[in-house]
């Protein structure tokens, strides 16, 4: 922590969130929605651009639309109602998100980057002074009933802030864990995988429906996106390094020429969006709340992006850590309800965790004896009785 900051000029807050990104903002949107004094410090100064995330799940759409932004990420985004699987035999079925009786009948597709300047932007409506961007957390420490955090801004300058509680939400290498001295479990996958987002062809892949196709040596995965977009992520099976040196056009002519292969026929190479090489991990921080601090988000735990649901497990995090917060400030500490918030979110991310490993094995290369025992595997899966639950588990069901 910094001496050169006088005590006397830290700003009183509510809540500090570290880190905005899609989670954070989330977070801190649900609390200035309930009348709490909030800042958001975010180290970049400018919204990001590129795509991580593209896939939001009916319970991260129930979060979203609490926060009054669900409406306006549909209309910018694109429903995905059937994925469709297909093995080394040929089609395997299909898993139809689109059940009766569902709130939200099917996954949505929007790159993450317009997910958070929709959240930038509700925050800076509900609280214009909200986010403190260009502003990087240093320090941190408990005292008494307050928590103190210093931040850096890019020039330099240092500024302080004392909150009844602060939540750290600034991502896999988070500043707020190590303040407090957590560990975390876990580590990478061997997987790597090349993703581009391709010009679609609606002739050979409907719009709304998603596909994967497991073959012999991987798997190649297909999602619609917004504006005739298509995003193909092949799992790479020479590894991801000799990939990285390549451009986005490289990359995107590699996974259109793989994706193709596996599909049977061409794909058009032009790239619509961003293309990237990448590993997987996952890991689990060993405490999500100490004290008056708790994290969320890949703060807390980082999930393999096979199965994509690192982000919506996250806003389920913001929600129980929203509800925790402004219950336990009434009542002059939150510590307690965010600890047994912590043990929930906690349970649900190793639920997770186990669900996105498994997506990311049954990727992974298998002979032809075990390539035809994973179709008739997956054949049964997406068949009654089994359907139902196969369709909970992309769907995020059990993790709220
Ligand atoms: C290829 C890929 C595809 C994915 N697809 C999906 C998907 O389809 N669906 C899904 O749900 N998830 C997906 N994910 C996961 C998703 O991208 C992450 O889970 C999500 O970005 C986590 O959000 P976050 O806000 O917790 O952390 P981050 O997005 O990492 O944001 C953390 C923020 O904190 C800021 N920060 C860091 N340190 C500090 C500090 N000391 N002070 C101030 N600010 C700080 C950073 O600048 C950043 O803006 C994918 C991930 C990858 C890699």
């Amino acid at each position: 922590m910094s001496a050169e900051v006088v005590d006397t000029e830290a700003e009183s807050v509510d809540v500090l969130v570290v880190g905005g990104g899609p989670v954070g903002i989330a977070l801190a949107l649900d609390l200035v929605r309930r009348g709490r004094r909030v800042r958001v410090l975010e180290a970049r100064e400018d919204a990001p651009v590129g795509s991580r995330a593209i896939g939001i799940h009916p319970p991260g759409l129930a979060v979203l639309d609490r926060l009054g932004v669900a409406t306006a990420l549909v209309a910018a985004g694109r429903p995905v109602r059937v994925g469709r699987a297909r093995g080394v035999r040929g089609a395997l079925g299909a898993v139809r998100f689109d059940a009766p009786g569902s709130a939200w009948p099917f996954v949505l597709t929007v790159p993450q980057a317009i997910t958070e300047a929709t959240l930038r932007e509700a925050l800076a409506t509900a609280d214009p002074v909200a986010l403190v961007a260009g502003v990087r957390a240093e320090g941190l420490h408990q005292a008494g009933e307050a928590v103190v955090v210093d931040g850096v801004a890019g020039d330099g300058a240092r500024r302080r802030w004392r909150a009844a509680a602060v939540v750290g939400a600034d991502g896999r290498d988070g500043a707020v864990r190590r303040a407090l001295g957590v560990g975390r479990q876990g580590g990478p996958y061997p997987d790597r995988y090349a993703m581009a987002d391709l010009a679609d062809d609606p002739d050979r892949f409907a719009p709304d429906e998603a596909w994967v196709v497991l073959h012999a040596d991987g798997v190649v995965e297909g999602f619609p996106l917004p504006g005739g977009v298509r995003r193909w992520v092949v799992r790479w099976r020479l590894g991801a390094d000799g990939l990285r040196e390549r451009t986005p056009e490289e990359l995107a002519a590699l996974v259109a020429a793989e994706a193709g292969r596996r599909l049977g026929a061409p794909l058009d190479a032009e790239l619509r969006g961003s293309a990237s090489a990448f590993g997987v991990e996952r890991w689990s921080a060993d405490r999500y709340a100490v004290g008056r601090v708790a994290l969320v988000g890949d703060a807390a735990h980082v999930v393999s992006p096979i199965g994509g649901q690192g982000m919506n497990l996250g806003w389920l995090d913001a929600a129980a850590v929203a509800d925790a917060l402004d219950a336990g400030l009434d009542q002059g500490d939150p510590g307690p309800l965010l600890a047994r918030a912590a043990g929930r979110r906690r349970r649900a991310a190793r639920r997770a965790i186990a669900r996105a490993a498994a997506h990311t094995a049954l990727g992974r290369p298998v002979g032809p004896i075990g390539g035809a025992l994973r179709d008739a595997l997956l054949a049964a899966a997406l068949r009654p009785p089994l359907a139902a639950r196969t369709r909970g588990r992309f769907v995020m069901e059990g993790l709220s």
